[in-house]
């Protein structure tokens, strides 16, 4: 696994998270142009294929159950619980190119330095 394969996967879910904004938009009534999805669908279609499928469906997995499947390290905690994280974790030397999960909620992290 390598630093582009998580970096993919934010971006990914960034996407995700647009189309999410996008069919919320829509509930309330608002008109959007077709267009704009299309762009995001496309967009995300190229992504997925880039990302490995196995880490692609633990994205998956955990996306169905929360809202971001990958969430920020800030110093020693994951920002999505908010569980210090232990120190073998902190010191990872390979901790920017490890797909690594919160032992706290299961998420993928990647870390904010
Ligand atoms: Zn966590």
């Amino acid at each position: 696994m390598n630093k582009n394969q998580l970096d993919l996967l934010v971006a990914l879910q960034d996407i995700d998270l647009m189309l999410k904004e996008l069919d919320d938009v829509k509930q309330l009534g608002f008109e959007v142009r077709n267009e704009g999805a299309e762009a995001l669908e496309k967009a995300r279609e190229e992504l997925t294929q880039k990302i490995g499928k196995p880490l692609l469906g633990k994205y998956e997995r955990l996306r169905a159950r929360y809202k971001r499947a990958i969430v920020p390290v800030k110093g020693d905690t994951c920002l999505g619980c908010f569980m210090r994280l232990p120190t073998y974790l902190i010191t990872h030397k390979d901790k920017h190119n490890q797909i690594i999960t919160c032992e706290g909620c299961g998420r993928i992290l990647y870390w904010l330095e």
